[in-house]
């Protein structure tokens, strides 16, 4: 049984815990972040999953919420910073499209993101009719959408290989990375121990609970979180190589229909590791909550729900006619909520904090999240002129 201090135990590899462990370590804290390494076979996995095993993320400044337009500013900022000091790129700028009803029902959703553009001065076009057409011809959206392009710093990122950077970013600072589960964390009066699932028990001054939606496993909190996890579903379009070149300009695309069923979100051609080129499609009609940990594991371990992915072919091929696909496949995620709709970064004892709650948004900024995690780890507080609101229970 290995014993080993560090100022801050990272609990979670992933999007959020990998870049916190990165930015404690900038700020001269000794850290060790644990996490399990993706497995290689799901249906039969029996520990926790992760809600960043794909290939891609949609990223993009312009938001409808302003602390998420404002993190994402923050976070894609540092992308490159990342993507050097990581040794690993991540980064696909196609440009983002963010679209709705310009007036009446839902009208809401794209005009706060244009007054948020404008605030904070986030460079745009706004198309819609004829010039949406011409602009994008692949797209059929309806007249009475306003769509505003983002060209600049938007598109999307590899999520894995963004963890890949945080990681190795944050080893070169010093940081010592343990590939397993934590099972318990133990809060004492001289500090934190983790439990994991091996056997090993690592100690720390505080511990840092970024396990996505399996924060709400219990042994870990002492409190409970007010987190909602959802069921979801994502459905791939296999394209061949003369279709993905037809469409190579795509951007990524996020929507609200007027129908406001659901705000699909597609991401252009991407080449995934299967060495096939996918557009993929995501935008569950109905909420599916998961209750708890054995519930999120054995929904995790399917391919989806195959009615939900009917459904997206439907919305998919209503928005692109014209587009050639060789087959649909589908698979399962979980995004998880807040009632406030900010992420949860908060101590909830003096040695025990969490940081969690992605809001369906949380790879693009997870850069800026994580520095807000290791900021209110250290004893600070998040900047109230920059994010409005709260981020704990
Ligand atoms: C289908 C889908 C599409 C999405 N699309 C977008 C998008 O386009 N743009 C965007 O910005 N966001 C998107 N998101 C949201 C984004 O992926 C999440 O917000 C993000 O993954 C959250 O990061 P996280 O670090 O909190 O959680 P995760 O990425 O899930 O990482 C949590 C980590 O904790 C680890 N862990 C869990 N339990 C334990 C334990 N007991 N011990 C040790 N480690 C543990 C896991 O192994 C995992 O690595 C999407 C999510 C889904 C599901």
């Amino acid at each position: 049984m290995a014993v080993t201090t560090f100022d801050v135990i990272v609990v979670g590899a992933g999007l959020m815990g990998s870049a916190a462990a990165r930015h404690l370590a900038k700020d001269g804290a000794t850290v060790a972040l644990i996490g399990p390494a993706e497995p290689e076979l799901k249906h039969n996995h029996t520990g926790v999953f992760a809600s960043h095993y794909d290939a891609a993320r949609i990223t993009r400044k312009l938001d409808s919420r302003q602390n998420w337009a404002r993190f994402s500013q923050a976070a894609i900022a540092r992308y490159a910073e990342v993507a050097q000091q990581g040794e690993q790129t991540f980064f696909a700028p196609v440009g983002a499209i963010i679209a709705g009803p310009e007036h009446g029902a839902g009208s809401d959703f794209i005009q706060s993101a244009q007054r948020n553009a404008q605030q904070d001065r986030i460079t745009h076009t706004a198309l819609r009719g004829a010039a949406l057409r011409d602009r994008f011809p692949y797209f059929a959206f309806p007249d009475g959408i306003l769509a505003l392009h983002e060209a600049d710093d938007a598109g999307w990122i590899d999520p894995r290989a963004h963890v890949r950077a945080e990681i190795a970013a944050a080893e070169k600072l010093g940081v010592t990375i343990y590939q397993t589960e934590v099972a318990q964390l133990v809060e004492g009066t001289d500090g934190v121990q983790a439990v994991c699932i091996d056997g090993q028990v690592i100690m720390g001054a505080k511990a840092m609970v970024a396990c996505g939606a399996f924060s709400k496993a219990e042994g870990l909190l002492p409190d409970p979180l007010p987190l909602t996890a959802y069921a979801r579903t994502i459905a791939f379009f296999e394209l061949d190589d003369a279709e993905a070149a037809r469409l190579r300009d795509m951007p990524s695309v996020v929507y609200l229909p007027p129908d406001l069923v659901t705000d699909p979100y597609i991401l252009p051609p991407v080449r995934y590791p299967d060495g096939k080129t996918y557009i993929k499609i995501g935008g569950d009609p109905v909420d599916r909550e998961l209750h708890n940990v054995a519930e999120m594991k054995d929904w995790f371990r399917t391919d989806g729900d195959p009615d939900v992915g009917r459904f997206l072919e439907t919305l998919l091929t209503g928005l692109m006619p014209d587009l050639a696909y060789r087959a649909v496949t589908t698979g399962s995620c979980s995004t998880c909520f807040t009632p406030h709709g900010n992420p949860l970064i908060y101590h909830q004892t003096d040695r025990l904090m969490v940081l969690t709650a992605g809001n369906g948004a949380g790879a693009k900024c997870a850069d800026e999240l994580g520095r807000l995690g290791a900021l209110v780890a250290s004893g600070g507080t998040i900047p109230s002129e920059i994010y409005e609101g709260v981020f704990h229970a």
